[in-house]
Parts: C-alpha cells; structure tokens; sequence
C-alpha cells in the first residue's frame, strides 16, 4: 500500500486541482515549448517570443510545470527538459504531445465539466455541448479531425510495438483496418511484415488525408485505402479484422452491428482482432476504469468493457473469442472467429 505524503485532506485537494496542472501541460504541449528547448536552454523571454505569448504568464506557467518535475529552471531562470519533458518533444520516440493537446482542445476538456449531466442521464456530454455526436462534429470541423486523428497516430505508435512483441502477426497475407484512422497502426505493422498487405477503411474525410501517414511508412504501394461508414459494410478480402479502439465509441447495439459487418466480410479462416482495454472486475486501480468515465462523456455511449462484456456482445455478432492477449501497454488483443454454431 502506498502511504500519503500529506494528510489526507491535503491529498483530496491536489487531485481535485489536477485540472490546473492538466491544463498547464497543455499549453506548454500546444505551444511547442519542449520543442524549442531541444537545442539548449532558454528564458521566458525567449521562449515567449518563440511562441508568441506573454512573457510574465509564461514564465509563471513554467515556474507551476518545474514545480513538479517538468522542465528545470536554473538560478537565472532558464528552464530545460527534464525526462519527463521529453515526452511532449514532436519527434521523440515516446512523443505524447499530440495526445496531450488532444486532451486539452474544448471538444475533450470542456466536455468533462459535464460528467454531472452524464451521470444524471446517462447521455454523452458531448452531444449535450455540441449538438452532435464527436464524429459527425469532427466530419464539419476538420482543424479538430486532424487533432484527434494525429493524436491516434501518437497512441499507435507506442501501443503497435508492444502488440507485435505479444501477438503473432506473420500469418496473416491481408490486414484490413476497420475505422484505422491515418494508417498508424498498418504502417507500422506493414513495415514489420514486408510481404503482408493492407486495407485501410475509415469515414472518406478521414482517408482524405491518410496519404501522409501512409508515405512516411512506405506502405502507399502495398495498402488499398477504403472509405464509408461501418455501420453499413466493411471492405472483405482480408484475413485478420483490426478493430482497434473502434468498439468502446459505441453502445452495445452498435458495437454488434459493426462486428456484425465484419463477420459479414470475413472469410470462413479470418480473425478478428479486438484491440482495446479491457475493465479488470476486482477494485484495484486503472487505467481503464477512468477510460471509461472518458468514454461516458465523450462518445456515442461509449464505454470500456469487462471480459464477460466483451464476451457477450461478440457472441451476439456470431463471432466466438478464441483467446486474450495482454500487452506491456495497457491494450489487450481479443481474438475471435466465425462461431462454430
Ligand atoms: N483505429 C484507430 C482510430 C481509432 S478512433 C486507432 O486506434 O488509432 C475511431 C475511428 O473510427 C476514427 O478514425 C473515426 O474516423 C472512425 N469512425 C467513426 N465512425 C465511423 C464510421 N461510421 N465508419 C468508419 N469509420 C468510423
């Protein structure tokens, strides 16, 4: 058991002010500061200037982040990277920046101040604030749609790797990724599998813009992009279903309608991979579980699973789970095939 440092009142008010530093990480995430401190260190003069911002606000911003942890400022009031730091630099190989902006923007942020409403009525705060689900939101706001979909690429980029060292992908001749964003998780696993081949399929102003991601892995050549809506048809022609992150956005009723497409598409050999947390049943700490409140909030009935859940609706799509793949990342990797019955 970990010990409080404070008394326990003490150790209420810092999580209750955990909004206050969450923000701050956000300015600093959005405003590229970690970046302009690659090259050495810099003032608060300097690193306004480089970012257009005011120079006594940003420097009290930096003084609350190095207060704990992130970023160090000298005795002249240069800050520098800390470790931690690194994380919100564009290019690092653990980069969460995009994450972290993601997380920040209104459509995330301001959302969350109205769990209350979703807790009273068990309705997405999303919808309450905007009038819309977040994906048909992100179908007219194209500045945000490009926030989130580069945020995914930042998840994928580490979740990827951890899912290759505990899943064997090798077998497996065509990848369809069902709702796969830019192609983060393709490119990766393409380029770990020279000889495979890809179909990318997600909503057509996502695939618009998936080319990018797709050359920087290299993979133009070797990955068919598709575009629609799942809920109507998903491409066939592939032997492994990637569903990554696409079921916990939606409610049981869709959630079987989108593995009911898949099953549809899939040859009778063909594996469904579900990638996604799932909700430990005992009452210890994770990740999952404040995933979840995330998902309440945010999604169109959006909500992490427990095994037995994910069991059940699977089941309803006549798909049958074969087994359950943990990864060092908080992912896991549900694979299912067309049911024996
Ligand atoms: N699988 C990706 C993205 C997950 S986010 C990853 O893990 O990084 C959910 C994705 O579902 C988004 O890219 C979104 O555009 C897509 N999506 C939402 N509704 C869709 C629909 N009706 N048809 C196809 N894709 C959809």
């Amino acid at each position: 058991m970990v010990m409080p440092q404070f008394p326990l009142h003490i150790e209420l008010l810092q999580m209750i002010k955990g909004y206050w530093l969450s923000q701050c990480i956000y300015v600093a995430a959005k405003l590229g500061i970690a970046d302009h401190l690659k090259k050495g260190s810099l003032s608060s003069i300097e690193l306004a200037s480089a970012t257009q911002s005011d120079p006594e606000s940003l420097h009290r911003v930096m003084m609350a982040l190095a207060s704990v942890g992130i970023f160090t400022a000298t005795e002249s009031q240069q800050y520098t990277l800390t470790p931690l730091a690194e994380c919100l630099c564009s290019d690092f190989s653990h980069s969460i920046r995009n994450m972290v902006i993601l997380l920040g923007e209104p459509e995330f942020y301001q959302t969350w101040g109205g769990l209350l409403h979703s807790v009273k009525t068990g309705k997405s705060a999303f919808e309450e604030r905007f009038g819309m689900n977040l994906f048909e939101y992100y179908q007219q706001n194209p500045t945000a749609a490009e926030i989130f979909e580069q945020s995914m690429n930042n998840a994928s980029a580490l979740e990827v790797a951890a899912m290759i060292d505990a899943y064997d992908f090798s077998g497996f001749k065509t990848l369809v990724d069902v709702g796969g964003g830019y192609g983060k998780t393709l490119g990766i696993l393409l380029q770990r599998y020279p000889h495979s081949h890809g179909i990318l399929f997600d909503a057509p102003y996502v695939i618009d813009h998936c080319l990018p991601t797709l050359k920087e892995h290299g993979i133009v050549e070797r990955c068919e992009v598709v575009s629609g809506s799942f809920f109507e048809f998903v491409p066939s022609g592939g032997d492994a279903y990637l569903l990554k992150y696409i079921i916990h956005d939606w409610d049981d009723e869709r959630a079987i309608s989108i593995l009911k497409n898949c099953r549809q598409a899939m040859p009778a050999h063909g594996k469904l991979l579900i990638m996604e947390r799932v909700i430990l049943e005992n009452h210890m700490s994770s990740f999952a579980k404040m995933s979840d409140i995330n998902m309440l909030v945010i999604c169109p009935g959006g909500k992490e699973r427990t095994e037995k859940e994910f069991k059940a609706i699977i089941e309803q799509a006549g798909l049958e789970v074969t087994r359950i793949v943990s990864t060092t990342e908080e992912i896991c990797i549900i694979e299912s095939t067309i049911a024996s019955n």
